[in-house]
C-alpha cells in the first residue's frame, strides 16, 4: 500500500485545459499560444501541464531554463519549445542536440550558435530580443537592427521570433506598457525597411495579452493566467472585463495545497504560542497544529497574516509558521476534529482562497507563492 503524504497539492489539469483553451478562443486561431511552463510549471508540475496545455490547443512552450527544456524533449514532447531567459555558449551542443530555440541576444552568442550548428549539420532556431524598457534581457532599440542584419547572414541559424517583454503590463496606469509597445513597433517597422522579415513577433505575457489586445501580434506567452492566479493582486478588474468565451468567463484555480489537522488542544488565555512567543491567546482556545511549515514553501513571513479553510470557513493561522508544522486558531469551530481537511489554498466545498490573497498577505505576488510549494509536497494530478 502506496503511503500518501497527508500535505499535498492537488493539481486540477482539467482546470488548467481550460484556462488555455479560455487564451486560446480569446486570441483566436491567427494568434499561436505558447504555454509557459517555466520553474516545474510554476510548481504545478511541468511535464503535465506541458501535455495538457498542447492538449488544449497551444502551440508551442515556454521555459525558463536549458535543463527545464531537456526535461521536455526526455519525456517525448515534442512541439516546439523556446528557452526564454537565454543561454551560455557551453549550453549550445545540448540546445542543439534537443532541438530546442533560444533567445539570443548578444553577436558572441550568435556566432556561437552557427559555428556549432553547421558542425552539427543543423539549422538553429533563435529568438532575439529588444529590450524596450524592462532593462533585463536584449538589446536596446537603437542597436537592434545593425544586430540583426549582422546575424541575419550567419549559417545554419534561423531567426524564428522577435520579442519584447513589459515590465507593468499589470499595472494601472497603461502609459508604459503603450511606450513599450511602441518603442517595440518603431524597431518592427526599422527592421521591414531592411527588409528583415521574421515569423514570429511576439511581446505579450498573462497582463498584457488579457489588456492589451494590440500586445498580440503572431504569438503571446501566457504564464501565471494559465494556471488561475493573477498577475498582482489588484489585477482582477481586467481579467473580469474580458469578453464571454465559448468557455466561459475567467480562470479556473488550478492548485489546491491541502494539509489535515494533526493535533487538537485547548489552551488557556494568555498562552504563548511557537517560537518567539509571538501570539498570544486573548480566550481559551482551540489550536489545531498542521503538519505543514516554510519547508513545504509556506513563507514564514506569512506568520500571523493568513487564513486557512477549514469545514468551508476561513480560520487565522496564529504564532510564527516553523520548518515543519503550523497552528492555527479554531476556536470559532467547536466541531473540528483531528484529520480534518485544511485548505492552504484552493477550493474546499464552495469556499475558494486563492494564492492572490497569500501574496497579499505576504507581501509578494502568486507566482512567488505558487513556486514555493516545496519538492518534498507531493503533487497529486486530477485529470
Ligand atoms: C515568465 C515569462 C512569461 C509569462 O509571464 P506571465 O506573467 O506568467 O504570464 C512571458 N514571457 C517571458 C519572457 C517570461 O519570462
Amino acid at each position: 500500500m502506496a503511503h500518501h503524504r497527508t500535505t499535498y497539492a492537488e493539481i486540477d489539469l482539467s482546470a488548467f485545459r481550460h484556462n488555455v483553451q479560455t487564451i486560446r478562443s480569446l486570441v483566436g486561431d491567427s494568434v499561436k499560444v505558447m504555454a509557459v511552463i517555466k520553474a516545474d510549471g510554476y510548481g504545478h508540475g511541468a511535464i503535465p501541464c506541458a501535455r495538457a496545455a498542447l492538449q488544449a490547443g497551444a502551440d508551442t512552450l515556454g521555459v525558463g531554463i536549458l535543463e527545464e527544456g531537456i526535461e521536455l524533449r526526455e519525456n517525448g514532447i515534442q512541439a516546439p519549445v523556446l528557452v526564454l531567459s537565454g543561454t551560455f555558449p557551453e549550453e549550445i551542443p545540448d540546445l542543439l542536440h534537443h532541438d530546442l530555440s533560444t533567445t539570443l541576444c548578444t553577436d558572441a552568442m550568435a556566432q556561437a550558435v552557427s559555428r556549432q550548428a553547421a558542425q552539427s549539420g543543423v539549422t538553429a532556431r533563435v529568438h532575439i530580443k529588444i529590450d524596450t524598457g524592462m532593462g533585463r534581457l536584449g538589446l536596446r532599440p537603437e542597436e537592434f537592427v545593425a544586430f540583426a542584419k549582422r546575424i541575419q547572414g550567419l549559417k545554419n541559424l534561423q531567426i524564428e521570433g522577435v520579442a519584447t517583454h513589459f515590465s507593468s503590463a499589470d499595472e494601472e496606469d497603461p502609459e508604459y506598457t503603450q511606450l513599450q509597445l511602441t518603442r517595440f513597433r518603431d524597431v518592427l517597422g526599422e527592421l521591414k525597411k531592411e527588409g528583415i522579415t521574421v515569423p514570429l513577433v511576439h511581446c505579450a505575457n498573462s497582463a498584457a495579452l488579457i489588456r492589451f489586445p494590440e500586445s498580440w501580434c503572431d504569438l503571446v506567452r501566457p504564464g501565471i493566467i494559465l494556471y488561475g492566479a493573477l498577475p498582482s493582486p489588484g489585477y482582477r478588474p481586467f481579467v473580469d472585463r474580458l469578453p464571454q468565451t465559448r468557455e466561459g468567463r475567467g480562470f479556473l484555480p488550478v492548485m489546491h495545497w491541502k494539509t489535515r489537522i494533526l493535533q487538537l488542544s485547548t489552551v488557556p488565555p494568555r498562552s504563548a504560542l511557537s517560537y518567539g512567543q509571538q501570539f498570544v491567546t486573548r480566550r481559551t482556545s482551540r489550536i489545531a497544529t498542521l503538519p505543514i511549515g516554510y519547508a513545504d514553501g509556506l513563507h514564514r513571513r506569512l506568520s500571523n497574516r493568513m487564513q486557512v479553510l477549514v469545514r468551508g470557513t476561513r480560520v487565522p493561522q496564529v504564532g510564527r509558521i516553523c520548518m515543519d508544522l503550523t497552528l492555527i486558531d479554531v476556536t470559532d469551530l467547536p466541531a473540528v476534529e483531528v484529520g480534518d481537511e485544511v485548505v492552504l489554498f484552493g477550493r474546499q466545498g464552495e469556499a475558494l482562497l486563492l494564492p492572490d490573497e497569500l501574496a497579499q498577505w505576504g507581501d509578494t505576488v502568486a507566482y512567488e507563492i505558487l513556486c514555493s510549494v516545496g519538492k518534498r509536497v507531493p503533487r497529486v494530478f486530477r485529470y
